[in-house]
């Protein structure tokens, strides 16, 4: 089968290897689409944390069951699934309290010989594997893994309706935690970034204020101005240096910050901010089967408008082209997908 591998700091090749041979737990899906993630992005910089070049890429994918494993007993060829792409060992305190996403042993595609999904089979445990509800399209499908990431942020940052929620970062994973905090009833979204496009398609996917930043020293008091008050919770979804601050600056007394981001190197904030204002900051990681489940419903309810952002669609041979232009920024890239 062919499939993309980033073989080293910024080269995608598309490469011929054999089709995953699958366990008695196991589904073969065959790859209809998988979407660039940014921390893909990491990966393809070189400085992703635990998945380093040469690597299959991506996790992030929907297709077609063509092959079960021997035990699988919820799925059958012809399945049209997703993937939440994580496993834990099952047996830590993290994993029997529905934490996978802290399970010490916890495994993705791109680490421990399981294969990425962007290549033209992927296989997955059944645990991991949710079937697309009728009517569902694959690009909708893709778009479950990244918006359950918002849908696990809104959670951790318990936005609930009428709250007032800014939104640091409108790249795709900043905007489906926009469009989650949407559908849990806040009413003021504010999303900021440096890239008027971005803003943009913010707009159109629901924000309520909008604010470029670039070369902007002290934006926070406009921000505040401009939605008429401090803010109840803030969503870092761009791991820049002193956003931890701003978010501090942004936030009402109790207010709560929940950082999405990926982060390099240490940051710093000043404590009092925090400290005697009660503030919270948490932080993040994937999601819960919960999540899931949630992202797939919302997202056949209508909660997330795939066409504002998705805005790319290439094939696999073009996979190199959809890498360059998410990291830089070009081409009004947002969520770009490669279809096989
Ligand atoms: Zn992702
Ligand atoms: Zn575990």
């Amino acid at each position: 089968m062919k499939a993309v591998y980033v073989d080293d700091a910024y080269k995608v090749v598309v490469k011929e290897v054999e089709v995953p041979v699958i366990a008695a737990n196991e589904v073969l899906i065959q790859v209809k689409v998988a979407g660039i993630c940014g921390s893909d992005i990491h990966t393809y910089k070189g400085l992703h944390p635990f998945r380093k070049p040469p690597v299959i890429i991506g996790h992030e994918v929907a297709g077609e069951v063509v092959a079960v494993g021997a035990e699988v007993t919820r799925f059958q060829i012809g399945d049209r699934v997703t993937v939440e792409p994580q496993t834990g060992c099952g047996r830590c305190e993290a994993c029997l309290t529905g934490n996978v996403n802290y399970c010490g042993s916890r495994g993705a595609p791109g680490i421990n010989g399981w294969y990425g999904t962007m290549a033209e089979y992927f296989a997955a445990p059944e645990q991991t594997v949710f079937k697309l509800p009728e009517g569902m399209t694959y690009e909708q499908g893709v778009l479950v893994e990244p918006f359950a990431v918002g849908v696990h942020a809104v959670r951790k940052a318990r936005i609930g309706v009428g709250d007032k929620v800014a939104v640091l970062g409108a790249g795709p994973i900043g905007l489906l935690a926009m469009a989650a905090a949407k559908a849990a009833g806040a009413t003021t979204l504010f999303v900021s970034d440096v890239m008027d496009y971005a803003l943009e398609t913010a707009e159109n996917m629901g924000a309520t204020h909008t604010m470029n930043i670039m070369n902007k020293e002290s934006w926070t008091a406009e921000a505040k101005s401009l939605v008429g008050g401090e803010f109840d919770k803030v969503l870092i979804a761009a791991g820049v240096p002193g956003i931890i601050d701003q978010s501090l600056q942004l936030l009402r007394r109790g207010g709560r910050t929940v950082t999405i981001a990926m982060f390099h190197g240490t940051q710093t904030f000043d404590i009092h901010n925090l400290q005697n204002q009660e503030k919270e900051i948490v932080g993040c990681m994937t999601y819960t089967r919960e999540d899931t489940i949630s992202a797939i419903d919302l997202i056949a309810a209508g909660a997330v408008k795939e066409d504002a952002i998705i805005s790319h669609r290439l094939t696999y041979e073009q996979a190199a082209e959809g890498f360059r232009l998410v990291d830089k920024k070009e081409d009004r890239s947002m969520k770009v997908l490669v279809t096989f």
